[in-house]
Formats: C-alpha cells, structure tokens, sequence
C-alpha cells in the first residue's frame, strides 16, 4: 500500500518539545508528537468505498493486514507523522481551558492522486497528552455511529469529515454504566476520520485564551494559507475575509443540519470546524416525530443547550467566542461584527432556500415561510415523522393529497385524529400556493425529492446493526452504508430503512439517547 505524504499542519507550526504520551499542558505549541498505542489483534469491520478512491487506494489495499495493522494503530507508513493537536474550547457555554485531541492521533497528511490533501486521523488510538482523566480509546457502538454517519451525511450532500474505515480492536473498553446496565468492557473500535482539516474554533481560542498573540497570529495565517489560499489581500482585510467565510459556511452548515433534522448533540466550540464541516459525531442524533426541543445528549439533559431547534442560535454563539479570540488580532472590531452579521443572513438565506426546496416552491417568499412555521408547529403538536412526512408530501400531486397518504408519518393516532381537520386545512394552504407557483409538477416533485431524503441514519437503524455487531455480525455495517450511499433515490425493497422509529427505539438509552464520550 502507498500513500503519498505532505505534513503542513505539524511541519509549518511549532510544537511541543516534549514527545511522549504523558498529560500535560502545553504551552507555546499547538501540537504533540505522539504515538499511536498498538491493539491486540486490528480487523477491518467496514470501509469507505468511495474514500478508499479519493485517496487512490482500492478494495484489495483494504483487504491486506497491513491495512488492518496502520488503520488499528499499530503500524505506520513511511512520511506519517504521528500527531495529537492542542486546542480549548468552550463547553455547555463555559470555557474549559485546555482539551486538545484526547483520542485522536492525526497520522499524516495524504496527496491524493488529484492533488487534494487529507488529513488521516484516527479516532481511539489511545492515550495522548491531551487525554485528561480518560482512556483515549473509543467504544465499537459509538465507532460505528461516526463511521457510519460521517459517510451518510456525505452522501446526503452535507459538510461533513469523512471516515475511511472502521477497525476493531481486539480489546476491551469499559465505559458507561448505564450502557444496557452492563458495566463490563464492550469492544473497542478505532475510526479513520478524513478531512482536509481538523482545525476547530477551539483551536484558536486556546492561545487567545492565554493572551499568545504571536501563536494566535502563527495559527491563523497557517489556517488562511493552507485550507483558504483563494482568499486575497493581506493584514486584518485578509483576516476579516477569511472570518466572514467561516460565518457563512456554518451558516450553510447549520441551515443544512435543519433541512435534514440532523442534531449535533455537542455544539461545543472545540467541536466547531474552521471549516465548516461537521465534525465529532458523539451523541447525535436524527429527528424522527418533529421536535425542536429533542436533544440526543444525555449530558445535556438539564440545560438542553443542544437540542433541535436551538442550532442555529448556538452555532451564532459559538461563532461569537471565535470573534472574541480572534479580536486580538484586529485594531477595530467592526470587520468581525460584519462577519457576525454575514452568518445571520446567510443562515436566513439558505434556510429559505431550503424551505422553499422543501416545499417544492420555485421562490421563498414570506408567505412560504408562515406556511412552513404553520406546517412545524403542526408536526410538532400532532407527533409527526419529518422525514416522511416531507417525502410523502413530494410523492404526489399537491390537489391529490389528502390526509390518509400521510398515514405512515404519525406515531400517536389520538394527537393524529384530534389534529386531522389542522392538516386538511394547511393542505389545502398548500395546494393554493403550489397551483399559483410557476413550476409545473414535474420540477416541484424532482425538486423536494433533491430536498427530502427517503433514508436517513436513523437512530433505531444504526442500533439494529450496533445489536448484531456486537452479536458478532458485522455485516449490517456495509449494508446500512450502502443505503446511505443514496439518501434521495427511491430504493425498491428497502422499505425497512425507511421506516418510523419502531416503538422498542422510543427512549432507549444507548440508542436515542447518548452521552458524550464514549
Ligand atoms: P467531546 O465531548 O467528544 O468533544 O470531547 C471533549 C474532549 O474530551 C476532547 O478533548 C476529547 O479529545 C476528550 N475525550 C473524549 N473522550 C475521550 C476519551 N475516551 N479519552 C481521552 N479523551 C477523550
Ligand atoms: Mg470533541
Ligand atoms: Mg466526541
């Protein structure tokens, strides 16, 4: 197997002169030399297919154990160069000093037969000096979670670090007690995350924090000049520049998490992408009955700081204490209040592009958009599926629908029944607003197809496969990935994949509710 390798990010920044696996703070540095720590016995359990191309590699690289040895941990490629990095973060809103890469080891930088670069990355490689009180190990159900996910969300068209294999590990890890109440080890799993970065908003917050400016200033012209080199200009234009693209790609981000029903779980701002991508798949979740207030983090039970509805405000929040680390770096702040301001109508505009894509209307004006607040609240108090709901709405001709083609999407038939005269009103709404659009239907049905998936990654699916893997059969992995491979297009046969959550789903622990790290 080879790779090519060009290390940018440990190359190009300074580093911590100690290089062993012990915590630690670090200062002055933003990363660590560090090895991965070897496993017993790496098995490949699942790879991305279309990953695996990207990086010019193929199915029969993936089948050798050296693929299993370096992706597990225990071998290295020539031109890796084993790294953990160091960033703070702000966590359910209060700063948290120092967290840094815990259980990530970036191993190199690849040259992909393109020329784009990626980051490989693996996830539960073991201890590093940033792994505080914990193990830097990963779980298989919370590995196969991020695997999976990384590469449906991808699939779905959204930003997001990819995942280029997942590997068990032959070893025990024992984590949360209320895990199915068992607390002995369940296996442990190590995921190969891919990214052109992994930089985080925490990654700019920590020398902020600590009032480094030159390291602040190091970091963000590397940032600038690796992963934004079609920005021009220099000196604080260039900054303000490049602070307003952040804005505007979560604004995207977030806008897209919402089109989907896709909830982060920890909007933490060490779990923010400079890149705008989606990044750290942990207690995440997916809405199934429409719910602005579900949150899948256990941890996040009291505050409920990361549920639903409430992203968009917190990916503002959060974008707000980057402009706060960023401020040293400015003579007048006026250019990060204009990126602030840049996230807020770039939200509004693709949320209304989405609304109106959803809706299968050629504009979003504000009559569509009451019309999609009217159809949220409906949904909300009526406990209905979104996603099928949305799909079942594009399946047919707006002056044909009537209540009883959504029959599918309702998971309570007496809120069902007592709101059926609410929905034969807003569908006659509806009707109205489509017969005056200027698309015919064709182009309103292929448009909500693009815009509504028919699968997404369901929490209860990814538990049905989390239940066999840990049977000893892994095989549902690649299955469940392969109908992700193509959200949007009907698939005859897997009618399963498509379902509402069954009932044995509802409040699980360890399917739709999760903590953070496990
Ligand atoms: P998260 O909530 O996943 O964003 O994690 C927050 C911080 O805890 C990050 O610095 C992680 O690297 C670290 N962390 C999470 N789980 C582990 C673990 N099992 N071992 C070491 N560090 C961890
Ligand atoms: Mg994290
Ligand atoms: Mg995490």
């Amino acid at each position: 197997m080879k790779l090519q390798f060009d290390n940018r990010f440990p190359a190009g920044l300074p580093g911590d002169p100690e290089q062993t696996n012990q915590l630690r703070l670090v200062e002055g540095a933003v990363w660590s030399a560090v090895q991965p720590t070897p496993v017993a016995d790496p098995r490949v359990l699942a790879v991305s297919t279309e990953m695996l191309q990207t990086l010019g590699l193929s199915e029969a690289d993936a089948a050798t154990s050296e693929f299993a040895q370096i992706f597990g941990g225990n071998a290295l490629l020539e031109g890796m160069l084993p790294h953990a990095s160091n960033y703070g973060g702000h966590q359910f809103g209060h700063w948290a000093g120092q967290l840094g890469d815990g259980r990530a080891i970036t191993l190199g930088e690849v040259v992909a037969p393109d020329g784009r670069q990626w980051e490989l990355q693996l996830k539960g490689a073991g201890p590093t000096p940033y792994s505080r009180r914990a193990d830097g190990r990963a779980v298989l159900r919370s590995s196969i979670r991020e695997f999976l996910c990384s590469e449906a969300m991808h699939h779905l068209g959204i930003p997001t670090t990819r995942a280029l294999s997942l590997v068990a590990t032959g070893d025990g890890v024992v984590r949360d007690m209320f895990y199915d109440g068992h607390p002995e080890a369940e296996p442990g799993a190590i995921v190969c995350r891919v990214a052109p970065s992994f930089l985080r908003f925490g990654h700019f917050e920590l020398p902020a924090s600590r009032g480094d400016v030159e390291l602040l200033r190091t970091l963000v012209d590397f940032a600038i000049r690796r992963d934004y080199p079609h920005l021009e200009g220099s000196g604080e234009a260039l900054y303000a520049a490049w602070f307003r693209e952040i804005c505007e790609r979560t604004a995207r981000l977030v806008a897209e998490w919402m089109r989907v029903g896709f909830v982060h779980g920890v909007m933490n701002t060490d779990n923010m992408s400079a890149l705008g991508l989606t990044i750290d798949y942990g207690p995440y979740g997916s809405i199934d009955n429409y719910d602005p207030d579900f949150t899948p983090n256990t941890t996040d039970a009291q505050g409920r700081r990361y549920r639903f509805g409430w992203q968009p405000r917190v990916a503002g929040w959060n974008l707000q204490q980057l402009a706060a680390a960023l401020s040293p770096l400015f003579s007048d702040i006026a250019p990060l209040q204009a990126g602030l301001d840049a996230y807020a109508e770039a939200f509004s505009r693709t949320d209304r592009c989405n609304i109106a894509r959803k809706l299968g209307l050629s504009e979003c004006d504000d009559d569509a958009v009451a019309l999609m607040r009217d159809l949220q609240a409906w949904m909300h108090r009526a406990e209905v599926d979104m996603t099928i709901f949305f799909r079942t709405l594009g399946d047919h001709d707006a002056a044909a629908l009537t209540p009883d083609v959504f029959a599918d999407a309702f998971y309570d038939e007496a809120k069902r029944d007592a709101h059926r005269d609410e929905l034969v009103a807003w569908l006659a709404r509806y009707a109205g607003h489509v017969a005056k659009d200027a698309w015919d239907a064709a182009t309103r049905r292929e448009t909500m197809r693009l815009a509504n998936p028919k699968y997404i990654l369901r929490n209860w699916l990814t538990q049905e496969v989390i239940d066999r893997a840990h049977a000893g059969d892994a095989s549902g992995i690649s299955e469940l990935l392969d109908v992700m491979r193509r959200p949007y297009d009907h698939q005859p046969g897997r009618e399963h994949f498509a379902g509402k959550r069954p009932d044995w789903a509802r409040n699980k622990a360890g399917c739709s509710m999760l903590s953070c790290s496990s």
